[in-house]
């Protein structure tokens, strides 16, 4: 298969691009803050919107302003798109390999948080490294669709009728 695939947290929605990806950007304004619950909105553009299609459920969508809707799965609410008349983006963390899609420009800075390049420099660690939480890390069963199309999605799980 070539070209990109992505999708919401839950499943539902699910997308390809078929041709090459625009320019991918950070925008830190305000709507792109709210639209993502984020400290700015990570998005890429799709050159010729005939290369994107749904592959699940079509996105809910939200007009945020006269020109511009926001796309969204209605299950989960993951960010999807920003849809302009002047063409679609989608948001980078949906895409299945997010790390093949570098941002390289920042737009809206007036509107960008003050601690936002400040970013990389505060503490880090790994989920590992909170050994108080392994426990209760190792108990978790994810319901995050993976980062591949499946066929059907939530799994099937089987039912062993002979013990009901
Ligand atoms: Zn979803
Ligand atoms: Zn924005």
């Amino acid at each position: 298969m070539t070209g990109f695939s992505g999708g919401c947290q839950c499943g539902a929605v699910r997308f390809r691009v078929a041709g090459e990806l625009g320019m991918a950007s950070i925008c830190h304004c305000r709507m792109c803050q709210k639209a993502f619950g984020g400290l700015y909105g990570p998005l890429v553009s799709v050159l010729d919107e005939k290369d994107l299609s749904w592959t699940r459920q079509e996105p809910k969508r939200f007009q945020s302003s006269n020109a511009v809707k926001r796309g969204f799965c209605g299950e989960c609410g993951t960010p999807l798109t920003y849809e302009a008349p002047d063409g679609v983006a989608l948001a980078i963390g949906a895409f299945d390999d997010p790390g093949a899609i570098a941002p390289v420009i920042q737009y809206g800075v007036e509107g960008k948080l003050p601690f936002t390049d400040r970013m990389a420099d505060i503490p880090a660690r790994t989920t590992e490294d909170d050994f108080e939480a392994l426990a209760f890390l190792a108990s978790i069963v994810s319901n995050q669709h993976p980062d591949h199309d499946t066929e059907t999605w939530p799994p099937v799980k089987s039912v062993h009728t002979e013990n009901i």
